[in-house]
């Protein structure tokens, strides 16, 4: 951390800076310009925060010069990290494609999308048992329920599932059912005390961004996740609010170059909850390739206007093979595999 005194500041002034740099045991340089004196602290700077010293009479400003995020930072880890999901790497040259539909439903429709998305050439399945809805009264999930029917839907084909974990209560139950990626979706980006939770095991992470977070408190909400010892995170851009009406979410596709440069953790884009049209999927899910993601979470349904959820933007089972089919044209393009 740099704290800059003011260009008026007086020796006990920064006397004072010096002293507290110290007492968080820290060492202090200074550094005596001719418009300005700056002290560099130095040591290990998490344990500063510029809250500490912009009050202190004499300083102007304060500024880290280290990420406040670690583990996730690529800074420290320059090579990619590939997850290793029962078999199947996240990460890696190969591109990943999570299918499924938005909820668990029935036995029936659970075994007919776990076959569809076998057949487009997936190798990992999605759906929700637990629904975050907007509306209490909407349909809230099958709960424990549809955790049995989707573990048992895709233990037929082999399919590892990925599902949302909304309540630390049901962590317990998510590990009896060997869940095999648990989703944190984006109205729990800053669930603090879930993070922490799902820090404790070692079952792989996807950190849905928040829809109003900075990149910044995102990376900031993985690192409370790695924190606790578990760094298989999977960061999931899904679309941000703006004042666009015309589409459900911005998707940020500038998100995906970014958070390659800042961790070395695996990026994967979800082009359904972004445009909130099946239509809009295949060009989404495209440039989400194009600009580097390694994956992408989309949502499918046998019957897409019989879903009872989120019907408007799942795929049907042919146009999810086609849009699989489209993405192994843009991944060899790029020297990866879909
Ligand atoms: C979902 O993936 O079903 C979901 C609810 O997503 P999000 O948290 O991105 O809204
Ligand atoms: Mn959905």
């Amino acid at each position: 951390m740099i704290i800059v005194m003011n260009r008026d500041a007086s020796e006990q002034e920064l006397d004072a800076v010096v002293r507290k740099i110290r007492e968080f045991g820290l060492e202090a340089n200074i550094s005596r310009g001719t418009e300005r004196t700056v002290i560099g602290a130095i040591g290990d700077e998490r344990k500063l925060s510029p809250d500490l010293f912009n009050p202190m009479s004499g300083v102007e400003q304060s500024l880290r010069i280290v990420k406040p995020y670690k583990i996730v930072a690529r800074e420290w880890h320059p090579q990619d990290t590939v997850i290793d999901i029962k078999g199947v790497p996240l990460g890696g040259r190969q591109i990943q494609v999570i299918a499924g539909p938005c909820s668990v439903e029935t036995q029936e429709q659970m075994d007919l999308s776990a076959e569809y998305v076998k057949q487009a050439g997936c190798r990992l399945m999605r759906g929700g048992a637990f629904k975050p809805r907007t509306s209490p009264y909407a349909f809230q999930g099958k709960g424990v329920e549809g955790l049995d029917i989707f573990r048992r839907a895709a233990d037929r084909l082999g399919l590892p599932i990925v599902t949302e974990l909304m309540d630390v209560r049901m962590l317990d139950t998510f590990l009896e059912y060997d869940v095999d990626v648990i989703q944190i979706g984006t109205r729990n980006m800053q669930n603090f005390d879930l993070l922490k939770e799902v820090g404790r095991t070692d079952k792989p992470v996807i950190l849905k961004r928040g829809m109003s977070a900075t990149i910044s408190e995102w990376l900031m909400a993985a690192e409370y996740i790695a924190a606790g010892g578990n760094h298989n995170i999977i960061f999931c851009e899904r679309g941000i609010r703006t004042f666009e009406t015309y589409y459900r979410n911005v998707l940020d596709i500038t998100a995906v170059p970014v958070l390659k440069k800042e961790t070395h953790l695996p990026v994967i884009i979800d082009p359904s909850h972004a445009g909130g049209k099946a239509w809009m999927v295949p060009a989404l899910a495209r440039a989400a390739i194009a600009a580097g993601a390694d994956g992408l979470l989309v949502e499918m349904h046998p019957q897409p206007c019989e879903a009872w959820c989120d019907a408007d933007q799942a795929l049907d089972p042919g146009e999810l093979k086609a849009l699989m089919g489209d993405l192994k044209g843009v991944a060899e393009v790029l020297g990866r595999t879909a």
